[in-house]
């Protein structure tokens, strides 16, 4: 199964993509993790993205949609996986609309995981990312077992750059005039489910579950 996660930065949908991938065995596709690796790494597509990131700007399309058709032709991708991040333009939605198509192929759900631009601030301040294995804690709402560590992989958790204040607000205009109208384009194909993004991580989970099994 191809699942798209839609929805704010902050609102959740890496949090929520991991949890799909586990329970359905998908691989968990993040562009911003691709990024974020290739920054740690040093390499010249982390650098070329660590400008725009730190902006709160969008990576330019071209640079996108390469690194992750690049990523989904890998082998443990072809039975499906779970896209956190991607796509966030309508041209992004429409290339990978078309590469699926020459494969006789489409995606089959998109999931927008819906919270207030009023709780998505104090979200993100709280995040702490781990960027070796991907995960998401909240030192509030989502602690991790030991104080700065990952329960999964034991590296110290770190605070993301573009979590200030004031990149997240950019981020959200953003979000709204360039990310938002996907909401349009999925439903407008029939496949857009909508799930509260308010609620606790583990009942957002179980109204998605209830979306995935249904399809
Ligand atoms: P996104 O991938 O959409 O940018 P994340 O999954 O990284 O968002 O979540 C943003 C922050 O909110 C993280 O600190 C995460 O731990 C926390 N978070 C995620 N889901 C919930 C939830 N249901 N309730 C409270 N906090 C949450
Ligand atoms: P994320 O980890 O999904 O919050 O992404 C962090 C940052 O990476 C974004 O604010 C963008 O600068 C960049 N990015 C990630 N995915 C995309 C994408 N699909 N298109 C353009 N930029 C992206």
């Amino acid at each position: 199964m191809k699942i798209i996660m839609l929805g704010a930065p902050g609102a959740g949908k890496g949090t929520q993509a991991k949890m799909i991938a586990d329970k359905y065995s998908l691989p968990h596709v993040s562009t911003g993790d691709i990024f974020r690796a290739n920054l740690k790494e040093g390499t010249e597509l982390g650098k070329k993205a660590k400008e725009y990131m730190d902006k709160g700007a969008l990576v330019p399309d071209e640079l996108t949609v390469e690194i992750l058709l690049d990523r989904v032709a890998k082998d443990d991708c072809k039975n499906g996986y779970v896209l956190d991040g991607f796509p966030r333009t309508i041209p992004q939605a429409e290339v990978l609309d078309s590469e699926l198509k020459k494969l006789g192929d489409a995606v089959d759900l998109a999931i927008d995981v819906e919270v207030p631009d009023e709780n998505i601030v104090r979200r993100m301040s709280g995040r702490r990312a781990c960027l070796k294995c991907g995960a998401t804690y909240h030192v509030e709402y989502i602690p991790p077992k030991k104080e700065g560590i990952c329960d999964d992989c034991g590296e110290p958790l770190v605070q993301r750059d573009d979590d200030k204040e004031e990149t997240v607000k950019k981020r959200l205009s953003v979000y709204h005039e360039q990310t938002q109208p996907l909401i349009d384009y999925y439903t407008k194909k029939g496949i857009l489910k909508t799930v509260d993004g308010t609620k606790d991580m583990k009942d957002v989970f179980a109204d998605i579950t209830a979306v995935i099994d249904a399809v």
